[in-house]
Formats: C-alpha cells, sequence, structure tokens
C-alpha cells in the first residue's frame, strides 16, 4: 500500500488509474479503524479494480464545542489495518492543503441537512459534503462506499451526487455490529465500561421497534414512545433524538406504510452515539 499525502499526487495517481481503465473505489473515513471501517473496504474490493481510502479528520464536520481535538486518532495501526486488506492507496491530506488560507467556499445540502443530527450539530452537514465534494474532485471516484450507519450522511450524499451531476456511484454498507449489538464507532472508544454497556440501550431499542412492526404496529407515536421508554430505562443514556423518518425525504412521518427510517442519537457519557433501522411494514 502507498501512503500518498499531496492532493497534487493524489490526482496524478487517479489519471493513470482513469486512463489504464481501472476502475476506482473510495472509502472516506477519518481513522481510527474498526471492522465497520473495514467491512466497506472489502465492498470497495469487489466494486473497483483500485481501492483508495481516505484518512482525514475533518475540521469543518465538528462544532465549536465538540471533539475534533479529542478525536481518535492512530495513524500507525490505521496504516497496518489498510495494507493487512491489500488497499492500494491511503490518501491522507493535512488540514493546511485541504483548507488553505483564505478558504471560502462550501456546499450545503438544503433541506436534508436540517432534521435528525442537522438540528443538534449546525454546520455539521455542510462540513461532511464539503469535504466529500473535495474528495470526489481530488480522488476522482468510479465509486465510493458509505456507511448507513450514519444514514442522514448518506442520504445527503445521495443528494448532493444527483443534484451537482457527479459521476459516482454511490453505496450505502449495512452497519457492521460488536457481537452484543452495539454499531461500531469509533466514539466506542470514548466509553467506560458501565457506559459501554449503557450503549446497548440504542440497538436494543431499535429491536423492539422492529418487533413491534412485525407484530403489526404501523403509529410512529406508539413506536417512537416504546423506543424512548426503553432508553429512559438506562440511567447513564440521554436522548437528542428519536425520530421516524421516511427513508428518502427524512421527514417525520404518522404511520410506517413504506420505506421508513427510525433514527437516533444518544449520549452515552462523553460520546453522541447513532444508530438506526429501517422499518418495513
Ligand atoms: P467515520 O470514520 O466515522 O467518518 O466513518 C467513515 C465511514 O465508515 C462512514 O461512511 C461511516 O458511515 C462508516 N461506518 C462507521 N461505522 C460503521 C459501522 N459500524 N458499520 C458500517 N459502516 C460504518
Amino acid at each position: 500500500m502507498q501512503v500518498i499525502e499531496p492532493i497534487e499526487e493524489m490526482r496524478r495517481w487517479s489519471e493513470v488509474e482513469r486512463r489504464e481503465g481501472r476502475r476506482i473505489a473510495l472509502v472516506p473515513t477519518m481513522g481510527f479503524l474498526h471492522q465497520g471501517h473495514l467491512s466497506l473496504v472489502r465492498d470497495a474490493k469487489q466494486r473497483g479494480d483500485r481501492v483508495v481510502v481516505s484518512l482525514f479528520v475533518n475540521p469543518t464536520q465538528f462544532g465549536p464545542q465538540e471533539d475534533f481535538a479529542a478525536y481518535p486518532r492512530n495513524f500507525e495501526r490505521d496504516r497496518r489495518l489498510l495494507d493487512k486488506e491489500c488497499v492500494h492507496i491511503m490518501f491522507h491530506p493535512s488540514v493546511e492543503e485541504i483548507y488553505p488560507e483564505g478558504y471560502q467556499t462550501h456546499v450545503e445540502v438544503e433541506q436534508l441537512s436540517v432534521p435528525l443530527c442537522g438540528a443538534f450539530r449546525p454546520g455539521h452537514f455542510r462540513g461532511v459534503i464539503t469535504v466529500v465534494t473535495k474528495l470526489f474532485n481530488i480522488v476522482r471516484p468510479h465509486v465510493a462506499i458509505f456507511g448507513c450507519k450514519d444514514y442522514q450522511q448518506l442520504q445527503v450524499i445521495r443528494r448532493m451526487v444527483r443534484d451537482l451531476n457527479f459521476d459516482v456511484e454511490v453505496v450505502g454498507h449495512p452497519t457492521a455490529r460488536e457481537a452484543d449489538g452495539v454499531a461500531m464507532s469509533s466514539r466506542n472508544a470514548y466509553l467506560s465500561p458501565s457506559e459501554r454497556k449503557a450503549a446497548l440501550c440504542l440497538n436494543r431499542s431499535l429491536r423492539c421497534a422492529e418487533e413491534m412492526v412485525r407484530q403489526g404496529e404501523r403509529r410512529a407515536d406508539a413506536i417512537v414512545g416504546a423506543v424512548r421508554a426503553q432508553i429512559a430505562r438506562e440511567p447513564l443514556a440521554q436522548v437528542d433524538y428519536v425520530s421516524l423518518c421516511d427513508a428518502e425525504s427524512l421527514r417525520d412521518i404518522d404511520k410506517v406504510q413504506e420505506a421508513a427510517v427510525l433514527a437516533l442519537a444518544v449520549r452515552v457519557g462523553k460520546a453522541r452515539l447513532i444508530d438506526n433501522v429501517m422499518l418495513k411494514p
């Protein structure tokens, strides 16, 4: 595996690969890799001849009170993991080169960025979409793989790709979970042993919602109420939001009729954890 830092070198590499007719698959990450990231990488290998994994802790998607400085990082470990997966390129640009002095251009997906996490993290999706746009322009992938765990992010990226006519196929990859059901996340590293146990309430409440729908419940208020009640039983957990929304528009719905997503964000200790489940009648 080759590690590339300069943007210009990344561009040149992609240009050569494209000219040779090879299909480039990109997996954007913020590093501190876990099996969830690696499942995206394996998916990428099936979809492209060349795999690029970008590793960039993007400052513009963190709010001023958020954990940018504290976000876990371990470059050497990440490099070893990706090397073992036979990734071709680890793209690791510097913050200074991505956002040079005088930087002032941002990309915003207006409506899909408003609800759910957007309501609690102002400017977050603007930062995400801006950096993904830049990565697409630099790496010029044919296909890019994102996790369904960050469901709103995936939808916002799909919309941006359509709206700005990017010639990139966007693939959503299912959420990888620990054996006990907790969604893998770099932020799980913040959890103490008791908080890690408390984090089980997210997945437990999602399974409860799934079961309710299987048994015929369709009313959003009943489902959301049950999910909130499940989480309220866990004293170390605090709900940011629980939302039952349309899988495409992310607008709240009253009834599960077509594809709906139950999405939630819960704070446990210093970690803000998100998870979701697709509910189909
Ligand atoms: P991050 O490093 O948190 O920005 O995540 C990089 C990519 O990995 C994003 O597309 C995430 O949605 C995806 N991802 C994170 N956690 C998981 C997981 N548990 N399962 C599948 N994909 C994930």
